[in-house]
């Protein structure tokens, strides 16, 4: 039990140090991280199809795409006129630093905005960083307002919650005061944000969010 502890620790401190050379090379060249986790189905992609319509023509962006298996994600980012890299884990829950910086030389150097979409699932890709400056937790509507309390790390280490497909709220029994005071209970700095992808809602106010973030790496420019 306690070396398989030291391993672990062993892996956690290593994949550390990898993102922090990812987020200091990222951030000196100006290029805002943003890690996206979520359970599978929560609509990462089709966020990330949306924030991809409305940035590209204002921003140089680029996805990193995780899953187990496919290029389906990145192919439906690509679709949207914008660079897509898909890491297939072959059977691993989570992105790890590493297969980030396997990917990054391949990313043009220049761009604005690095979105990288986690392997879905509300557990393991907490524990590794990424290299990210923002980190993105989603919690849609269909999977129930008791979440944050049983899978706090995802909430805790997040940045940013943003409570998705918010137009199916009046059909389910989603108490959004709930999942939000959940949230905030264990993380009083979180940003959150009730979008939904399908109808535009909270977009703006998301998307206004990255844009101040990405400003603040350099504000010494424009
Ligand atoms: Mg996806
Ligand atoms: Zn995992």
């Amino acid at each position: 039990m306690k070396k398989q502890l030291y391993i672990l620790q062993d892996i956690l401190g290593t994949n550390r140090k990898i993102a922090q050379e990812i987020k200091a090379a990222c951030e000196e060249k100006g290029v805002l991280v943003v890690n996206l986790m979520s359970s599978p189905g929560a609509g990462k992609t089709t966020l990330l199809e949306k924030l991809a319509e409305r940035l590209k023509n204002r921003y140089k962006i680029a996805v990193i795409e995780g899953d187990i298996e496919t290029e389906r994600d990145a192919e439906r980012i690509r679709a949207k006129g914008v660079p897509a890299w898909q890491i297939t884990t072959g059977g691993a829950c989570h992105l790890e630093a590493k297969m980030i910086a396997r990917v990054l030389p391949s990313v043009e150097a220049d761009i604005d905005f690095l979105f990288i979409e986690n392997v879905g699932n509300l557990v393991c890709p907490a524990s590794y960083e990424l290299g990210e400056r923002v980190r993105v937790v989603l919690l849609s509507s269909p999977e129930g307002d008791d979440k944050p309390k049983k899978y706090p790390k995802a909430f805790t280490t997040a940045d940013v919650l943003v409570l998705s497909k918010a137009d199916l709220l009046p059909l389910l029994p989603f108490d959004i005061d709930r999942a939000k005071k959940e949230a905030l209970d264990l993380n009083p700095s979180l940003r959150i944000f009730v979008v939904s992808a399908l109808t535009g809602e909270g977009l703006d106010s998301f998307i206004e969010f990255l844009v101040a973030a990405h400003a603040a790496l350099r504000p010494a420019d424009a």
